[in-house]
């Protein structure tokens, strides 16, 4: 569920018309909701209802200061994967003990930049990563905690690019691997290990995955307590799918979820980390986008919109569906007709979507991306010399500019000639 709904003939994002953003702003933009990221927090938070735990959104999904602000209020930790992240979470005011540091590849300076800086736990995801969190924490007189993140190989069934928990996959040591690692870890004095970390991917539409890694889990978690090891916390990690469309099956609700891991580890008297992102955030963003051209082609009509593949590069890097609905709400019943709806940029895989039955549509019309809150502003760049588009908040009747569209100047005064030219 989320608030962007057809009122009197036109999409309204909660209590604001998109297309007062629209003129506002200009096109495209990206135009979050408080009210459906509040909802999708809170039906986390409720679901562990019970066990001691803490949600800490991956802010990877959509990391505007203004969108952590809000989930951070609510009780949310962060979960990032880099040292910008992790100065983003602290500028918006999170507290060093509620974020956490996932990631297979953090650097020395990201290992200080944390541990001075504050964090609730590292999810370690290597020996060599190991081995230099342990240095970094002993030249800084600290003890770093720790979780070791493990690779229950579980096919998250879901696309091969989001994947994470198969063995063949980058990510964490295989669970065979575990008890060696943490004997290993349990030497090192600069680090202390209080639990265990697994995700095993995103976007995923069955619990049975979840079940799979989590029971694996469990039988670890009693295998290393009977070792000696404090195991107190488990990071379950993220990667609870979205409907992105209206017709498919709905994916497993928080609720079933939450069931799900009590289920499976509610014995165990541990805290529960959960690390959602896209469905936190998914479904509490749209991108809004105009028509400048209606196109027709030899044998179809193209749609091409001011938005681009370095918007929302979501369909062109994992052939991703985005529901894509017109601003002013079609007549019921008007007859639809297919489009290929495509950005201006010079790729052919620049294609939202390929013979989409709209209703009919014009130059100038506005269109709406459905489900672009999560992994859409995050992974747009400036190719083609496009300027990022702004994000906006809505809060009931109010919206604010939560990240402006830059100036060509501002774009272009980033490059700096050498004294030879
Ligand atoms: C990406 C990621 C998440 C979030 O996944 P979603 O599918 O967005 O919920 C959580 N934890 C880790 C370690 C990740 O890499």
């Amino acid at each position: 569920m989320d608030h962007f709904l057809y009122r009197d003939g036109a999409l309204y994002a909660e209590d604001v018309p998109i297309a007062e953003i629209a003129a506002g702003v200009g096109t495209p933009f990206y135009v979050y909701s408080t009210a459906t990221l509040t909802r999708h927090f809170r039906l986390f938070d409720e679901a562990l209802d019970g066990v001691p735990h803490l949600v800490c959104y991956a802010m990877k999904a959509a990391s505007n200061q203004a969108i952590l602000k809000t989930l951070a209020g609510l009780g949310a930790g962060m979960d990032v994967v880099s040292g910008g992240e992790y100065a983003r979470a602290v500028a918006a005011g999170v507290p060093g003990d509620r974020i956490v540091f996932s990631g297979v590849g953090k650097t020395r300076d990201e290992m200080r930049q944390a541990l001075t800086g504050g964090i609730r736990q590292f999810n370690v995801e290597s020996e060599p990563e190991m081995a230099a969190l342990n240095e970094v924490a002993q030249e800084l007189g600290t003890v770093a905690p720790i979780t070791v993140r493990v690779n229950p190989d579980v096919d998250a069934k879901t696309h091969a690019k989001i994947a994470t928990g198969k063995s063949e996959n980058k990510f964490g040591i295989p669970i065979a691997r575990a008890r060696d690692v943490y004997a290993h870890a349990a030497t090192l004095p600069g680090l202390k290990v209080i639990g265990i970390d697994v995700h095993i991917g995103s976007q995923l539409t069955e619990l049975e995955p979840f079940r799979l890694a989590y029971e694996k889990v469990g039988e670890l978690t009693e295998q290393l307590r009977a070792d000696g090891h404090d195991i107190q916390r488990l990071d379950l990690g993220g990667g609870l799918g979205i409907p992105y469309t209206r017709s498919n099956d709905a994916p497993p609700l928080p609720t079933e979820y939450g069931a799900l891991i009590k289920d499976t580890l509610g014995h165990l008297g541990c805290e529960i980390e959960i690390e959602p992102g896209r469905l936190v955030a998914g479904n509490a963003g749209l991108m809004v986008s105009k028509v400048i051209y209606v196109k027709s082609g030899e044998d179809r009509e193209f749609l091409i919109l001011d938005g681009a593949m370095n918007d929302l590069i979501r369909p062109a890097m994992y052939e991703a569906h985005h529901d894509i609905i017109p601003v002013i709400e079609p007549e019921a019943g008007a007859e639809q007709t297919p489009y290929d709806i495509v950005g201006p940029v010079c790729e052919s895989g620049d294609t939202f979507a390929k013979g989409r039955m709209m209703p009919p549509v014009n130059t100038g019309d506005l269109v709406a991306f459905r489900s672009a809150g999560a992994y859409g502003a995050v992974m747009a760049s400036e190719y083609n010399t496009r300027p990022l588009i702004p994000e906006v908040l809505v809060h009931g009747h109010q919206f604010a500019v939560i990240r402006s569209r830059p100036s060509f100047d501002e774009m272009i005064n980033r490059d700096t000639i050498p004294e030879w030219l």
